[in-house]
Order: structure tokens, then C-alpha cells, then sequence
């Protein structure tokens, strides 16, 4: 587990990263011709050298904040690899010229959608999951074309380090560069006028990194968090609401964007839901308090700052009356707090407002599916949604009567892995998607194409507007008032 005091390491140089800039701008010109194959080829040799190096990634994870090898290759490697197989698949089609029939005042023009490279793109990545989310959207990046510059977060430096390595070793900086370093390295970045710019992490940097573009006009895509909420309904399987809930709260101790932040129970199935958590977080990390701290597949809160957050969070809780239903323990120096449930936390308490992002989860009571709806409403529109039930009435209206990023049913937090689903959030919780050929486009620009073909309808256009040339305008408008087909 890292101290950021402990694990400084210096600020890019701001001259390095503008020759970069620099330097990427005739590699960005080359690559708007490339192949199809060319791209595959820098995506491929990046996937080997990821693999070449995956026992010193497990040993890197170990180091920044004990992560599992078994989570180190299901939530990063896996939709890295993934994303890679897919582009691999797909790329050809997704690079193809999109042709679209005119619309009725089009009549006598051939239109295509023509996906093109937007140029030198920068990716701003978080820490939680450092890999996945630097080289994950660099494949989408390198799928369109595009020339790179990576800034990892400086919370990671071990994953950060290897990063740097292997980028270093298989792109030359004119093609794409990785810069450590935290905020001032992040500023020296966002002062130049990139292409676009893909970042990846909390709202309130989400915003700054949006209005720093706006001085470029550059466009964003922003994958950002917020509270995820999760409903149990009376109908739901609760054992395989247990089962899939206690894994998505805590692979990577909770510190995950689209983990179910805090859950809603109906009244009548709440004892047996938690139950139901309590014997499968038994199951597979020990039971008691001793076991579970000493268990290898829990993941560590990544510093002593996020540490000190997290316990915060559980104290003001606990101060205000909250109870623990499971877990509680915290310990610090280690990183550690223990898989915890809570309920009975009353209005006001810190928890019930700040994204967790850790292995805290709440646990509340409700009774009227109505009320959980409105009060998801008044709360910003998160990144997921989860609802576990049978009732297909009640699905329905969930999904129909909330908005958020993605929603899961039965499910969650795997919506993230599936390549052919668009990925991000909705206002506050993001804006744009990544992943397969949503990730693609991000990182492309789809040019509107226009040919002319040999009917020539504008003419009808031109001046001069002589009498019998307006009405004839004037008749080809109303007849766009004529019923569709
Ligand atoms: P963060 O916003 O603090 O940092 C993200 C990146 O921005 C880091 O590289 C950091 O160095 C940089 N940064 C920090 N402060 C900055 C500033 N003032 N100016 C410019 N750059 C700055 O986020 P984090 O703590 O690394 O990650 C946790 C957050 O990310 C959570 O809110 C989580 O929900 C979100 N997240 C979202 C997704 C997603 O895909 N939507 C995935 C992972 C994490």
C-alpha cells in the first residue's frame, strides 16, 4: 500500500512534454492514411509486451495495494485483452466509409459516414484500476489511429512505472508517450491543444479537465463516478443477489467506479439478503474478523490518505447511530478496513452523499419501490444502476422511470467487460462512451461525406430567385410536409 508522501516520484518535465506534443504532430498527419493492418500491428505489439510482463505486474499490484494475481488478470487484464480481440475482429468494419440513404430533401447526393482519426489525443487515467484504464482506452485510441500521450495517477507508481516501461519499449515518444506524475503533470498536460482528451476519473477533476479543454475547444470524453445504487425487491433471488453483490462491492476492495455503492432492500426480505451477504463474505474471505484481515484475495484501500477516508466515512456513521451488520474493523497502518455492512444510518451522514469507493456498503430498508424511485431522482444521475428481482413489472419500471450510465439486471458491475455496449456515464457520472466500436468512435472523427450524383437537385437553388424559382422552393418544402412512408 503506497504512502504518497512515501511514493513521490518527480513531476514531468514540461519542455519533454511539449517536444512530445510536438513531435506526435507529423506522426498524427501520417497516420490519417493508416491501414487497417498498421493499426493492428502497434495494438498487437503492445498486447505481447503487457503479457511478457505479467508476473512483474502481479508483483507491481502486490506493491501498490496488495491486489489478487486472480483480480490482476479478471479486471485487467481481461477487458484489456478483450477490447484488444475485439478490435482485432472488428477494426476493418469499423473503419469502413458508413454510406446512408438521403433524406427526402437529399434526393440526388450519395452521404457516408467516414470514421477519421482526431489526431494527438491525451488519456488521463485513474488509480483504481491502473492498467485496465490506461491501455484499455490507448487500444481504442491506437484502433482509430490516433498518436497518444498516457498520464497514469501518480497513487499506483509501481503499476505506473512498469507502464512506462513497456510503452517506452515498444512506441517510439513520436508516436506515443506516458508521463508520470500527478496534478502539475496533469496541468502541463491539459495546457496544450490536443485533439481530444479521454479521462478518466472523479467528477470534480472531470470538470477542471473540461474546462481546461474548453480553452482549445478540444473535445472529451469523461468517464467519471458518483453512487451507484443497487435494489434488492421482494421477488429477487437473494442468494444470487448475495453472491453477485458481495463480489461487485468487493473485487478491488470496493474501489471500483461501477461497484453497487449502497443497496435498497424491501423490508420483508432484508434479514435473509443479509443473511444471505454475511455467509457468502464468510465463505470466501474467512470466518471472523482475524481470517477475513488475514485473507490473500482482499485487496488493500490503495494509500493511507484513502485509508483515512474510508474509516472516516464508517466513523461518521457509526457517531450518528449507524449499525454493522458485518465487518467494521479498520486498521490503518495496514490499509486495511474489513468488508463491512451497515444499516440504520441515519439522513446526514457523510456515507449517504460521498461516492464510497471502498468496502463500506449500505445496507436500507424500504418499503414502496416508488419511494426508492424519486429518491434515486433527486440525486445526480450515477454511472450504474442495478436492480436484482424477478418481477418483470418492476424491472421495467425501474429502468424506464431512473436514468444512469448502464444498468445491470440480476446482475452487476460486468456491463463494463462487454465490448458491445456502449460504456460512461450520464452527466455527473460522464460524458461520451468507450469500449468496442463505442471506444473507437470516441477517439474518431465520423466526417460527414457528401457526393453529388448526377440529378443535381440544387440547382433548384440557386439564384436568381426568380418568381417561378421560389415556388418551386417553396412546393418541394411543403412537399416534405407530405405523410412518411
Ligand atoms: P481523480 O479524479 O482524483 O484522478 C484522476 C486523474 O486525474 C489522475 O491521473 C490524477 O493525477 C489526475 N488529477 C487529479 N487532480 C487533478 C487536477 N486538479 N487537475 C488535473 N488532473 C488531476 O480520480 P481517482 O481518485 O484517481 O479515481 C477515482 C475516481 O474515478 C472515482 O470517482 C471513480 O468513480 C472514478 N472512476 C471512473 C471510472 C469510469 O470508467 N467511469 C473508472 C474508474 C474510476
Amino acid at each position: 500500500m503506497n504512502d504518497p508522501r512515501q511514493a513521490f516520484r518527480p513531476e514531468a518535465d514540461p519542455q519533454r512534454i511539449r517536444a512530445a506534443f510536438d513531435a506526435q504532430l507529423p506522426t498524427a498527419l501520417r497516420w490519417r492514411v493508416s491501414t487497417a493492418a498498421e493499426r493492428i500491428a502497434r495494438v498487437k505489439r503492445l498486447r505481447d509486451a503487457m503479457l511478457a510482463q505479467r508476473e512483474a505486474f502481479y508483483a507491481a499490484f502486490a506493491q501498490d495495494y496488495r491486489k489478487p494475481p486472480a483480480e490482476v488478470e479478471a479486471s485487467e487484464f481481461l477487458p484489456v485483452m478483450d477490447e484488444i480481440r475485439h478490435v482485432l475482429g472488428n477494426l476493418k468494419r469499423w473503419m469502413r466509409p458508413r454510406g446512408v440513404w438521403p433524406t427526402a430533401a437529399m434526393l440526388g447526393t450519395r452521404g457516408a459516414v467516414q470514421c477519421q482519426p482526431r489526431g494527438r489525443v491525451l488519456i488521463i487515467a485513474p488509480w483504481n484500476y491502473p492498467l485496465g484504464l490506461c491501455f484499455g482506452p490507448l487500444v481504442s485510441a491506437l484502433a482509430a489511429g490516433n498518436t497518444a500521450i498516457v498520464k497514469p495517477s501518480e497513487m499506483t507508481p509501481a503499476v505506473s512505472a512498469l507502464m512506462a516501461r513497456i510503452v517506452a519499449e515498444v512506441f517510439p515518444e513520436n508516436e506515443v508517450a506516458l508521463f508520470e506524475g500527478g496534478q502539475p503533470t496533469s496541468q502541463a498536460l491539459l495546457d496544450l491543444p490536443f485533439d481530444h482528451i479521454f479521462f478518466t476519473g472523479s467528477p470534480a477533476v472531470g470538470k477542471i479537465v473540461m474546462a481546461a479543454a474548453a480553452r482549445h475547444l478540444t473535445s472529451v470524453t469523461l468517464e467519471l463516478g458518483g453512487k451507484s445504487p443497487t435494489i434488492v425487491d421482494a421477488s429477487a433471488n437473494l442468494q444470487q443477489a448475495a453472491e453477485t453483490l458481495m463480489w461487485g462491492k468487493f473485487i478491488n476492495n470496493g474501489q471500483t467506479c461501477v461497484a453497487p455503492d449502497h443497496v435498497y432492500v424491501h423490508a420483508s426480505v432484508k434479514a435473509a439478503f443479509v443473511d444471505a451477504c454475511r455467509s457468502v463474505l464468510q465463505a470466501r474471505y474467512g470466518a471472523g474478523a482475524a481470517a477475513q484481515k488475514a485473507s490473500p484475495d482482499l485487496a488493500r484501500v490503495v494509500n493511507h490518505r484513502h485509508a483515512e477516508r474510508v474509516a472516516g466515512l464508517l466513523s461518521d456513521a457509526l457517531a450518528r447511530g449507524a449499525n454493522v451488520l458485518a465487518g467494521g474493523e479498520v486498521d490503518r497502518n495496514q490499509c486495511y478496513v474489513a468488508p463491512t455492512l451497515l444499516d440504520r444510518i441515519p439522513a446526514g451522514a457523510a456515507i449517504l452523499s460521498e461516492e464510497i469507493f471502498g468496502p463500506l456498503l449500505p445496507v436500507i430498508e424500504y418499503g414502496e419501490l416508488d419511494d426508492v424511485i424519486a429518491e434515486i431522482n433527486t440525486q445526480p444521475k450515477p454511472l450504474a444502476l442495478y436492480v436484482f428481482s424477478t418481477n418483470r413489472r418492476a424491472v421495467a419500471k425501474v429502468l424506464a422511470r431512473t436514468s444512469s450510465g448502464g444498468a445491470c439486471v440480476n446482475h452487476c458491475v460486468a456491463q463494463f467487460a462487454h465490448g458491445n455496449l456502449p460504456f460512461g456515464g450520464v452527466n455527473n457520472s460522464g460524458i461520451g462512451s468507450a469500449h468496442g466500436e463505442h471506444g473507437f468512435k470516441a477517439f474518431s472523427h465520423e466526417r460527414a461525406v457528401l457526393r453529388a450524383t448526377m440529378l443535381m437537385t440544387i440547382k433548384l437553388f440557386f439564384p436568381p430567385y426568380t418568381k417561378s424559382r421560389t415556388r418551386l422552393i417553396r412546393a418541394v418544402v411543403d412537399m416534405l410536409r407530405l405523410p412518411t412512408l
